[in-house]
């Protein structure tokens, strides 16, 4: 084969062609992406290996070599991992794979000095590297296979493939430095870069370069730069934030800082060091329905695995870091790991652990537990339903925003202002915040000074099916049932007008089965009209979620509407109503009022053209 030309992908090339001009000042890390990518092609072949011994037969000690040539301006970077095939090279080096990269691609603005700061933020992996270099090659086998291939590319618009040859398996990446980047051939600067981002990585990274010494038999050199303890296993003491911060990034392919760090070592029957982070901004696929989570485990200090289902449950999915363990076999695999007694141990103990942290976390700091909250709380909330055993704890940290306007509350906060005969808890589900503040429903609870809690995420719905009540206090929906706002006092219902039950009546022969009752509200104040589910059906806004992913067929369930006695245009029509022929002359306007409710509550009206004309005509008769 000769050389086969591609392009790359339209975003890839963007990205690129910022790199080749970039003016960005931290060019160095793009030898801790090489590091970074070249350890996790080791692991994933160590990993490999265990099932299948063949893949190791001749891979020898995993290691990373960085070999410099300031004469010929090479910096070539050597790993004996996992490798690449052709397939993979067009889409690993020619696509863009990764969530990370493609969240920066779309942040890009076009204006040089703001893109070029989102590279600090995001990091953007193998392509950081045409910052440094006119031409990069990247020379690769595929463990298990015996074909080698050249991909080759000076980053910009395409790539070429071509066939090669290489011994082993593993991957090596050459880069012609540029005339400006002569900095990254010196040994002592490429020792500090190391030092600085990979200390950590366990495997040995090992720097060859030309002997200095006068005489030497040998023309080159080779040292071990890093430390290569792996840093969960030091001492806290030991460690610095910034190292921390360096670990984080590279276990969680983040760019971040860190919003909490949690580091122990758990002793006893079972033991295992756990090094957990929890991200300040939220990764891009937090709310994948897969709810993958990250942790990577270790036996050991070997990396095992980073897809393992039973390490942490999925609500705790954001948490990033390792877990490494002392009592698990080195060779366990996939299968061994499910349902394995140590691992459920860990993971009950790990979620205890988090959990705790959380709640230290917002007693001490009570807006750094917001930001978490806002960031994660979703996600967290998620254990309400699924966890029992941890339900309430969960519950009691969870935040909401509310009536009050005081920003997130707690449950018990929320009750602690309630007045003393209030028995229970009264919310409203919306699909976002300013949604939930327009609510109608919420007029009568405003007026008598009752907080309402605002649920805003989908999540919301589910958990309160499996929770009814918080320390004996019932969850109420205000969308649902009869609101209970009388006076306590006035013991008496108050009676209907004449009016008013002639409105209901025409409202109801108008709209027939549209709707399941009409009849007057003491949750309104201000607007004419709103709908609510009956008691026993389901609440409108869940409904809503249900048909949105499909989980419930047909069209939405009649609700009850209710009117509002005391607004001017429900006084109107209902003296209308009493008037003869009043079902016929009230026809539009029932319509029109039932489509309003739909409207507040976010739905279509049920007809969308006809609500329209039929408020034309309304609008053009108010003229005559
Ligand atoms: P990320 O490492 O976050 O996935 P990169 O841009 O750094 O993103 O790398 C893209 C992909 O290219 C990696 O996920 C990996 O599949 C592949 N890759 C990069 N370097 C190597 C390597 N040295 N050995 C094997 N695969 C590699
Ligand atoms: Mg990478």
């Amino acid at each position: 084969m000769t050389k086969e030309k591609h392009g790359f992908e339209a975003e890839v090339s963007r990205l690129l062609h910022m790199m080749v001009h970039s003016v960005y000042s931290d060019r160095e890390i793009f030898l801790r992406e090489l590091i970074s990518n070249a350890s996790d092609a080791c692991d994933k072949l160590r990993y490999e290996g265990l099932t299948n011994n063949e893949l190791l037969k001749d891979a020898g000690e995993f290691a990373i070599t960085i070999r410099v040539d300031p004469d010929k301006k090479q910096l070539v970077v050597s790993d004996n991992g996992i490798g690449m095939n052709k397939e993979d090279l067009i889409s690993h080096l020619g696509t863009i794979a990764r969530s990370g990269t493609s969240s920066f691609v779309e942040k890009m603005t076009g204006d040089k000095k703001k893109d070029v700061n989102l590279i600090g933020q995001f990091g953007v992996g193998f392509y950081s590297v045409f910052m440094v270099a006119d031409k990069v090659e990247v020379l690769s086998r595929k463990a298990g296979e015996d074909k080698a291939y050249n991909w080759e590319s000076d980053g910009i618009g395409e790539y070429t493939i071509s066939d090669a040859k290489k011994d082993s398996a593993g991957t090596q990446i050459t880069l012609y430095i540029k005339k400006d980047a002569k900095e990254f051939l010196d040994v002592h600067r490429l020792k500090n870069i190391i030092k600085t981002y990979s200390d950590h990585i366990t495997l040995p990274i090992n720097l060859i370069s030309k002997n200095e010494e006068k005489d030497a038999e040998e023309k080159e050199k080779t040292e071990k730069v890093n430390d290569g303890t792996a840093i969960w296993a030091r001492p806290k003491s030991e460690i610095t934030e910034e190292q921390y911060k360096e670990f984080y990034h590279h276990v969680a392919h983040a760019f971040d800082d860190p919003a909490m760090t949690i580091h122990y070592r758990a002793e006893g029957k079972i033991e295992y060091t756990v090094l957990m982070f929890v991200p300040s901004q939220q990764p891009m696929d937090i709310f994948d329905p897969a709810r993958k989570t990250k942790v990577k485990l270790y036996v050991k200090r070997v990396f095992i695995t980073d897809d393992c289902e039973d390490l942490l449950p999925g609500y705790l999915r954001f948490m990033r870091g390792v877990v490494d363990s002392e009592d698990l076999p080195l060779n366990i695999s996939r299968e061994m790991l499910q349902n394995n007694p140590v691992m459920t141990n860990i993971r009950n103990a790990v979620t205890k652990r988090v959990l705790g942290e959380l709640e230290k976390k917002a007693k001490k700091d009570t807006d750094g537990f917001n930001d978490f909250w806002n960031s994660f709380g979703a996600v967290l909330k998620e254990g309400i339903y699924e966890d029992f055993s941890l339900r309430d704890q969960i519950l009691k940290m969870s935040r909401f925003n509310s009536t009050a306007d005081k920003g997130l509350t707690t449950i018990e906060d929320y009750l602690s202002r309630a007045k003393d005969d209030q028995d229970k808890i009264y919310y409203i589900t919306a699909d976002n915040l300013a949604a939930a503040k327009r609510s109608p429903q919420l007029e009568g609870f405003k007026a008598k000074g009752i907080e309402v809690l605002y649920f805003c995420d989908p999540v919301d719905e589910f958990w309160l099916q499996m929770v009814p009540e918080f320390e004996g206090k019932k969850f109420v929906s205000v969308t649902r049932g009869s609101a209970d706002l009388k006076d306590k006092k006035d013991d008496k219902e108050k009676e209907n007008t004449p009016e008013i039950d002639a409105l209901i009546a025409v409202l109801k022969a108008n709209l027939g089965e549209a709707v399941k009752d009409v009849r007057p509200s003491n949750r309104l104040t201000d607007s004419a009209v709103c709908l609510v589910a009956d008691d026993n059906d389901m609440d409108i806004h869940m409904e809503r979620i249900l048909k949105m992913h499909n989980k419930l067929d047909g069209a939405l369930s009649a609700r009850v509407l209710e009117i509002n006695p005391s607004n001017p245009l429900i006084v109107t029509l209902a003296k209308e109503a009493k008037k003869d022929g009043s079902v016929d002359k009230l026809k539009d306007v029932s319509q029109i009022l039932l489509d309003q409710a739909r409207i507040m509550e976010g739905d279509l009206p049920d007809d969308p053209v006809a609500f329209a004309s039929r408020l034309s005509l309304m609008m053009a008769n108010s003229f005559k």
